[in-house]
């Protein structure tokens, strides 16, 4: 037996499974999970988009999954890039669905001038948890646990003092201790987004952070600003790199709005994304920000 485990791990830098061919099988099981577990999600319709996995697994070994589609007629870089992410709290299913919905959008004329790099489930082991959990598996709040600067100082007074220690808002032994949070700063880095769409539920509103105006009203989602949080994405990229973070908190973490509501809060976002993510970038690698 130990000798089997020795040739073996001998064996793996020459026999290993391509890279490809793992990824493609981990892709489809993560599509039959998301079918199986959301009403509005298809695992077919899932299977055609080309998700791509990272190489970064999650605690739980789960793929953290991407997407990339380029502008329309611009084989280029130069039209402006937004970054969405569903599901950094595994128990808001809306998040997820809704951006799944968005994706069948993303070639409409009036999306299809922008580049879109969409990350559906930002936490799948609190997705995959039974029940779905906000937190991921080592009980952290990913979205208190990105390294923003007021982070040492404030997120774990902020914990025990304003949340009295909630579990559900544990921002994590360090700033950017998990492995989704680091990816995710990962994906910021790597691929300079011009506006970052983020989705939640269920508080039924629309938050922002960063430069230029904010938006007032997407559909039946009004602004309502929440404040700024230590180890937030909306005080990450919002407040520290200066990247406008929308935060869209649906009304309702199992059930979709309406298609009407989903309809009007898409026409909207995309007007305000036109008439604010038009200056802000400045083509090339040297763009400043
Ligand atoms: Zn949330």
């Amino acid at each position: 037996m130990i000798r089997f485990i020795f040739l073996s791990l001998l064996a793996m830098p020459v026999f290993s499974v391509p890279a490809q061919a793992g990824e493609s099988e981990v892709v489809d099981a993560w599509c039959d999970y998301l079918g199986n577990r959301l009403r509005s999600v298809s695992a077919d319709a899932c299977h055609a988009q080309n998700f791509v996995a990272a190489e970064v697994r999650t605690p739980q070994g789960n793929p953290l999954v991407t997407r990339d589609i380029p502008a329309a007629g611009q084989a280029g870089t130069e039209a402006k890039r937004i970054l969405v992410i569903g599901g950094i709290h595994g128990d808001e299913l809306t998040s997820i669905s809704v951006v799944f919905r968005w994706l069948d959008w993303l070639g409409q004329a009036d999306a299809a001038t922008y580049q879109w790099r969409v990350i559906p489930v930002a936490n799948p082991d609190g997705l995959m948890a039974k029940p779905s959990t906000r937190v991921n598996a080592n009980g952290v709040d990913l979205n208190r646990n990105f390294q923003t600067p007021d982070w040492d100082r404030d997120a774990q007074d902020y914990w025990v003092k304003r949340t009295r220690r909630d579990p559900r808002r544990y921002p994590g032994k360090s700033a950017g201790s998990e492995a989704e949070t680091r990816w995710l700063q990962d994906q910021i880095a790597d691929y300079r987004p011009d506006l970052i769409i983020s989705v939640h539920a269920p508080y039924n509103l629309l938050d922002y952070d960063g430069p230029v105006p904010e938006p007032m009203r997407f559909g039946r989602l009004s602004l309502n600003r929440l404040g700024v949080y230590p180890g937030s994405m909306g005080n990450y990229a919002g407040v520290f790199k200066q990247i406008p973070v929308i935060t869209i908190e649906l009304p309702n973490a199992t059930s979709m709005p309406s298609q009407r509501d989903q309809q009007a809060m898409w026409e909207d976002m995309l007007k305000w994304v036109r008439h604010n993510i038009k200056d802000l970038a400045v083509p090339g690698p040297t763009a400043k920000r």
